[in-house]
């Protein structure tokens, strides 16, 4: 079954095709020639993969999905939350400092650690959460997956991508989300969930 995944984000896209396996062909909009970035705007997850699997399967009219993904940190009320991707734009902003692009993973890494440290001796558990939108002959369906954990006072390992370098999943205590192979990040982590959820719906479709 060919899916187009809502997605620049090429390690979001390895995970997936990973994830899905080979019953599944995962493109992205840039195979399709689209790469215009569609601004994440909503208040909640489900509403920005909402806006970013419209927003794809208006312009190519093939079945699509999208995934959005946020970073509550306990101590910092839940923050990042849905902003994740501009954490560190949104303290710059608040600071009065120069604001770095969305995006930014290191960026965003530093920001956090930085807010962290002013919340020494509380809980650093934290969570990813992930709400995937399907979009199949013009229905939606929604797919969630959370991973829990906690945020280590540095960076550690060169795997995965964004927040993963101070992430430490309860799974695996010890070592960060950037330290474990492809394939172990994929078994435990939210996109790993949802994405599954969504290809046991579409297998049991069939
Ligand atoms: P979005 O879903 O692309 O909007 O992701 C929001 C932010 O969370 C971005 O900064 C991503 O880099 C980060 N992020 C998304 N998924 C993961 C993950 O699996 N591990 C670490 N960071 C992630």
């Amino acid at each position: 079954m060919k899916l187009v995944f809502a997605t620049g984000n090429k390690g979001k896209l390895r995970e997936a095709r990973e994830i899905l396996g080979p019953s599944f062909e995962v493109i992205c909009p840039a195979d399709l020639g689209i790469t215009d970035d569609v601004p994440e705007t909503a208040m909640t997850l489900k509403e920005n993969s909402i806006l970013k699997a419209e927003a794809l399967y208006g312009r190519c009219r093939i079945d699509c999905f999208a995934d959005d993904t946020g970073l509550e940190v306990d101590a910092l009320g839940g923050a990042p939350g849905v902003h994740a991707a501009r954490y560190a734009a949104d303290i710059a902003r608040r600071d009065g400092l120069p604001v770095p692009p969305d995006h930014d993973f290191s960026a965003n890494i530093d920001a956090l650690l930085r807010e962290l440290e002013k919340h020494p001796g509380e809980p650093r558990t934290a969570r990813f959460r992930s709400v995937v939108t399907l979009i199949l002959d013009g229905q939606e369906h929604f797919f969630e997956g959370t991973l829990e954990g906690s945020i280590a006072f540095a960076r550690s390992g060169s795997g995965g991508f964004g927040y993963d370098p101070v992430f430490i999943a309860d799974e695996y205590p010890g070592v960060s989300v950037a330290e474990l192979p492809e394939d172990v990040k994929n078994a435990i982590s939210h996109r790993g969930k949802a994405l599954r959820l969504m290809a046991r719906w579409l297998q049991e479709m069939e």
